[in-house]
Order: structure tokens, then C-alpha cells, then sequence
């Protein structure tokens, strides 16, 4: 496949932007995409609209799994483009249009190349957004015999450089999970909230105390922070004090034990509030990620597919504040997962008007065909 038709495959994978869960299009299309690159095998609907292709050599070798994802944004497009999507409301902002095209460049390397040994599986995971479709695909049965030696994936970041390669040792991706935490009073008319139970302070109070919760329980060292991401009480009824309230925020770690730690102290917190102010609480997780932690042996591959690539590789001090669900991943198997620069000027992932740029997908294919021919004629 050319890259002219890498990039047309993207631009309409773009049109046909879907949510997680929802990638039923964007899975037809792949599927019959992928029937023409002759794979071994092609498992379908793995963890729900999931697609693997299995490429097999004739001879034993190591088993290599590269990831990308289905699931486009629930964020409406602000863009100039004659390939937006059709979907209203639906946009891929962050670029696993673009990951999706790499892939299948991957994919038509694999079927014009004599398979010698080892078996390369190309992973089209869906509902990577909410954090839900990796576990799922390892949890499903069609899962069962694939254990691969190696799993790789790579996402692209703005920000840097076009083509330049972004990697870390340890951490690559933060941990997170979000909390719903919901009082329950008692409404009364607004001229005697003496009479009910308004959660009103205790939503206020929380707010602030886990604003603040990570300057208190988290040592200097380890990197820690908790984002409200919505609150709310009542109703518009100016003649009622309201009954219920609840508060949305998001913690975040390079660790998944500081992680645990400020999951508890945050739940300490809730409870404590919702006694002082005599309101029944309910806590509810969602969302959650592992950190993404890079395997040596893994991220030498990627340093090396860099180097004989030509690619200009960056060495990340930190992790990234963002997470990826590739951390389920990696938390079972030796893997890695690299940053792709998508341009220096491009707007952020999850922006309205990002745009994935196609001039990076030959280099993303690059890299993935490079880091299976390191570990292939590695003996
Ligand atoms: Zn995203
Ligand atoms: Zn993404």
C-alpha cells in the first residue's frame, strides 16, 4: 500500500468517527481492509468490536503484538477539511485515525514480506478512551492463545517535532481513575434549610480538600494530582434547599501504589465530610488506569528501530500527566509504549481542532517494521 492510500484510508476512517464502544463502521472497514492483506488468521469482535490479524512465519519465533485503537471523541469537529466526520458531535482528536492507517501500513509490509519465523499480531483494540477495552480484550476467551513475548504500541504527541520518537525507561504514562462521590440529604423549603439536609457545604468543603488532598499525603518525590472535573447540587428551584450533591474528580500518579494510597485517603476524606454534615455517601470508581510502564528489553528494541530507522529519538526525563489503557499491557507482558511527535504547532490531543498529520504515518510504520526485524534476527 502506498502512502497515498494510507492517507486515504485515514481520511476515511476520520468520516466515520465513533465513540468508544460504539466502533462498529470503523471495525467493518477494518475488517475488510484486512482480508486484503492475507492475514494467517483474523479474530474478530475481541472484547467487543476488537480486531486482530495474525501474521505467521514457518518457523518458531518470538510472538509480537502491536496495539492501536478504534474509538474516535465525543468532541465536535473545528476544522477545515474536506473528510470530517460524518458523525455530528464525534471526532478522532486524538489521532487513532492516524494509528489505525500505521497499522495497516504494518500490516501490507507483513503480507508482501516471506514470514520466516515468529508470528506478528496486529491488535485493533476498541473503547481505549474510557479505559475499558484493553482489559476487555485480555479478558476474552478468543484471547486465550495468544501470549506474545512482546507488545508494542505508540501514540502520537503534539508538540514535538514531526517523526521525532519519544521514549522513557520505567513510567511512560500516568496512572488514573476517577471519582464519583454523591451525598444525600434532605430537601426543604429554601426559607428552612435548618429543617433538611443540604449537601451544599459538604460539596464545597470536598472540593477544596481534594484540591489539596495531594500537597498533604504524597511525598515530594512521587508526583500526584487530583482534578475536579464537575460538581453539582440541587436543581434551578430558587424556593428549595437542595438534597443531593455530588462531586467528579480524577487522580492521577506515576504510580499505581501512590495511586491506591490517595484513593484511600480521598475516600477517608468524603466519609469524614459527609458524617460532620450528617449526609449519607456514596463513592463510585470509574475509569480506571494503570500507569504504563515500559519493559527494558522492550524499549531497547524501540531505541534501536530508531537508530537504524534514522529517526531522531528524544529521551523523556518524566513520565507523561496523561493515561493510556496500553498499561494493561504492559502490566502483563514485556512491552513498551513510544510518543510520535505530530508537530511542534499542532493543537493538543482532545482539542476540537486537532487533526492527526499524515506525513507521520510512514514514519510510524518505520518503526513498528523496525522493531520486528530487531527482534526477528535476534536469535
Ligand atoms: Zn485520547
Ligand atoms: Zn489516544
Amino acid at each position: 500500500m502506498s502512502s497515498d492510500e494510507l492517507v486515504a484510508l485515514r481520511h476515511h476512517l476520520h468520516s466515520i468517527a465513533e465513540v468508544s464502544g460504539e466502533e462498529d463502521d470503523t471495525a467493518n472497514y477494518i475488517k475488510e481492509q484486512l482480508h486484503t492483506c492475507n492475514p494467517d488468521e483474523l479474530i474478530t469482535e475481541i472484547g467487543g468490536n476488537g480486531i486482530a490479524a495474525r501474521f505467521k512465519g514457518d518457523k518458531e519465533g518470538p510472538v509480537i503484538l502491536i496495539r492501536c485503537e478504534l474509538d474516535a471523541l465525543p468532541i465536535a469537529e473545528e476544522n477545515d477539511l474536506d473528510y470530517l466526520s460524518e458523525n455530528e458531535g464525534v471526532g478522532h482528536k486524538c489521532g487513532h485515525d492516524g494509528h489505525m492507517a500505521i497499522l495497516f501500513g504494518v500490516a501490507k509490509k507483513m503480507n508482501e514480506k516471506a514470514r520466516s519465523r515468529g508470528e506478528v499480531i496486529l491488535l485493533f483494540q476498541p473503547a481505549e478512551e474510557t479505559g475499558k477495552g484493553a482489559a476487555r480484550v485480555l479478558e476474552d476467551d478468543k484471547f486465550k492463545d495468544i501470549e506474545p513475548d512482546y507488545v508494542f504500541a505508540l501514540h502520537n504527541i503534539p508538540g514535538y517535532e514531526k517523526h521525532e520518537v519519544i521514549v522513557k525507561n520505567g513510567a511512560f504514562a500516568s496512572a488514573s481513575v476517577g471519582l464519583i462521590a454523591r451525598f444525600k440529604g434532605e430537601t426543604a423549603h429554601a426559607a428552612h434549610p435548618e429543617q433538611g439536609k443540604s449537601p451544599a457545604l459538604a460539596v464545597a468543603q470536598l472540593i477544596q480538600s481534594l484540591s489539596a488532598l495531594p500537597q498533604f499525603y504524597v511525598p515530594l518525590e512521587k508526583a500526584a494530582k487530583i482534578t475536579v472535573i464537575q460538581a453539582h447540587i440541587g436543581e434551578q428551584a430558587f424556593g428549595t434547599s437542595p438534597g443531593y450533591g455530588e462531586v467528579m474528580a480524577t487522580l492521577r500518579t506515576y504510580d499505581d501504589k501512590v495511586l491506591e494510597n490517595l484513593q484511600q485517603r480521598s475516600i477517608d476524606l468524603a466519609k469524614g465530610i459527609a458524617k460532620t454534615y450528617d449526609l449519607e455517601l456514596d463513592t463510585e470508581w470509574v475509569e480506571p488506569f494503570p500507569a504504563t510502564v515500559n519493559g527494558e528489553k522492550a524499549i531497547e528494541f524501540v531505541r534501536a528501530a530508531a537508530s537504524s530507522g534514522d529517526v531522531t529519538l528524544i529521551e523523556k526525563p518524566e513520565p507523561f500527566g496523561w493515561s493510556e489503557d496500553f498499561g494493561h499491557f504492559t502490566d502483563r507482558f514485556e512491552g513498551a509504549l513510544f510518543g510520535l511527535g505530530s508537530g511542534k504547532n499542532q493543537p493538543a490531543l482532545h482539542a476540537s481542532d486537532y487533526d492527526f498529520p499524515d506525513e507521520i504515518i510512514e514514519t510510524g510504520v518505520k518503526m513498528f517494521t523496525g522493531i520486528i526485524d530487531q527482534i526477528m534476527k535476534k536469535k
